[in-house]
């Protein structure tokens, strides 16, 4: 007869009387009579003697395994088969079509790596090396490209011109196309919007730092500069296209007060009901910035405040889903096209001459940056960490760069945030 486990990925938690487990894995959340709760407490409950409808849907969502089952050995092999493959079904290119940027963001941490600031990507050898990948794999089902910079609009051409160019093989080959692009916002016209079905850009992502004084300051504009991008947001919201706004907003100790200003601001305009709205820490800058652990209490708040305002179906969506990496460069078949054609494995490292793992003529170098990046391994505080299917042990380029991920809070957070949700 078979035999069942608890999920090492379980994280129970009581709410007015009532246990509720959630499964980091699924994703899937249960109410517990008083018989199923006696059974999660127990270490060796033979969950066999549960009716077969319950039995079956314990099992479908995750919240027990089969006894032999070890869960982490499980996801380190899919891990592996993820990261390694030869033949990816899906890839995706962060393309840096300019380092040139119309604004000057204080925290900007491109503007550390540049070795020059006036170049513009090769189109033609950047779509030939694309078009050579795509050939090469016969098992490719999805391509995407995110347009990055710089501020990638001051080379808008470059989104045309590559997408023009990919788009009648992507059809012939029956792949799965999509975009996105990430912006400072100012320079988004008239064109670009009516371009964007045209193009297969499905979302923009755009950064506010807090209200238009703290905004000037910490991008380096000018004032009217506030009110032209979030015009330019709202022309996208209103347009035909059914393309989705992402509203970035960076904080850190100093404008995390405007930056609840902002949040008051853009749901009295009605952002809200338009725009995915996220919060994100500025990393890397003068010392304002929150550590790991102060910066979950700031997240924390943030969902309170939105839950606060109604938006509770909105916080449900911001519930960190399980994945196979911890971000998508780790992944074999996802690149960054840097301006001068060389190939990275993280947006933090544009304009990093000693990051680079190949080069869109040559193709993959194999070399030990890349080897580096993309090891599958497991740090010890994590091998029985219930958090570890949304987590995957935090950014590489963080753990690379010899910084120790201060998670002691994210456990107790997330029960916090499943109390807020139920
Ligand atoms: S390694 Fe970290 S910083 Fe680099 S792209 Fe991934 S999540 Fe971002
Ligand atoms: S970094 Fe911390 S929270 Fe993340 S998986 Fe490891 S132990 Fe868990």
């Amino acid at each position: 007869m078979e035999k069942y486990k608890t999920s090492i990925f379980n994280i129970p938690f009581d709410k007015e009387g009532i246990t509720y487990i959630y499964n980091t894995m699924s994703g899937s959340l249960i109410k517990l009579d008083d018989a199923s709760r006696d059974a999660f407490e127990q270490t060796d409950f033979d969950f066999t003697t549960f009716d077969s409808h319950l039995l079956e849907k314990l099992l479908c969502k995750g919240f027990i395994v089969k006894s032999h089952i070890d869960e982490m050995g499980m996801l380190y092999e899919k891990t592996n088969e993820a990261i390694y493959s030869s033949f990816p079904s899906a890839v995706s290119y962060t393309i840096v079509l300019t380092n040139k940027c119309n604004y000057t963001c204080k925290y900007c941490f491109e503007a550390k790596n540049k070795q020059s600031n006036n170049a513009t990507i090769d189109v033609d050898k950047t779509v030939s090396f694309i078009l050579k990948q795509i050939e090469h794999n016969k098992e490719l089902k999805y391509l995407r490209i995110t347009w990055f910079g710089g501020e990638p609009l001051i080379y808008e051409d470059g989104i045309d011109i590559i997408t023009g160019k990919l788009l009648p093989v992507l059809s012939e080959r029956r792949i799965k196309y999509t975009s996105s692009i990430i912006t400072n916002g100012y320079l988004i016209s008239d064109q670009f919007i009516d371009n964007l079905e045209k193009n297969q850009i499905s979302s923009i992502q755009i950064t506010l730092d807090g209200m238009p004084e703290v905004y000037a300051d910490y991008k380096g504009t000018a004032p009217g500069a506030f009110d032209r991008v979030l015009s330019n947001i709202k022309k996208i919201c209103t347009s035909k296209s059914s393309c989705s706004v992402g509203i970035r907003l960076n904080c850190d100790k100093d404008n995390i007060s405007s930056i609840f200003s902002l949040l008051d601001y853009l749901d009295a305009s009605g952002f809200f009901a338009n725009c995915n709205i996220n919060l994100a820490p500025i990393t890397g800058s003068d010392g304002s910035e929150f550590s790991d652990a102060e910066y979950e209490i700031i997240q924390l708040k943030f969902y309170s405040y939105l839950c606060d305002k109604g938006y509770k179906e909105l916080v449900k969506k911001k519930l960190k889903k399980s994945r196979l990496m911890s971000c998508g460069y780790v992944g074999s078949g996802s690149y960054i096209i840097d301006v001068d054609g060389t190939l990275k494995k993280c947006e933090r490292y544009v304009g990093m001459q000693d990051k680079v793992v190949g080069d869109v003529i040559l193709g993959r170098y194999y070399n030990s940056a890349e080897r580096e990046f993309q090891l599958n391994d497991i740090l010890d505080k994590c091998m029985s960490c219930s958090l570890y299917p949304i987590c995957r042990g935090g950014c590489k380029n963080s753990r690379l760069s010899g910084k120790e991920i201060d998670c002691h809070l994210q456990r107790d957070n997330l029960i916090k945030l499943l109390n807020m949700l139920v």
